[in-house]
């Protein structure tokens, strides 16, 4: 049996999720469901250098056992309607799949240490008083 996944705007616990999209196939065994295929999904973040919240967009492989009560998997389990949860289930495997450090695009510039500019919306004036330390002892020979 094959499920298609295609939401908006959920709540994963603290997680704001944008989109939630893919194709899961469910695998009935003795005791418990395989669910097994990919979620592609834009999650809310913030980037660790300029602070930006932005959508970060991730692949997510599944491949887990779902119990039949949430008593035998607190996480991963089809509830008493029939309905698989994947709140949970999701959540989790977004969170592994979150690098530590996130960034806005890998060649962010970050903040300016000085004034907070995001340098990524162009240079402040810090930058052109930034003194090389053997130019600094320059300067001073030189006054
Ligand atoms: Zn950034
Ligand atoms: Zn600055």
């Amino acid at each position: 049996m094959s499920l298609t996944v295609d939401e908006t705007d959920q709540i994963l616990g603290d997680l704001k999720v944008e989109s939630v999209r893919g194709n899961l196939n469910l695998t009935r065994t003795n005791r418990r469901i395989l669910v097994k295929g990919n979620i592609q999904t834009t999650v809310e973040a913030e980037c660790v250098r300029c602070l930006t919240p932005f959508q970060l967009m991730l692949n997510i492989p599944l491949e887990e056992m779902f119990a039949f009560s949430a008593s035998v998997d607190p996480i991963y389990f089809v509830n008493d309607d029939g309905w698989l949860n994947l709140k949970g289930p999701l959540r989790e495997q977004i969170v592994l799949a979150m690098p530590l450090q996130v960034l806005c695009r890998p060649d962010c510039k970050g903040l300016c240490i000085q004034c907070g500019q995001n340098l990524n919306a162009g240079l402040c004036g810090c930058a052109n008083t930034e003194v090389d330390p053997r130019l600094a002892t320059l300067k001073t020979l030189l006054q």
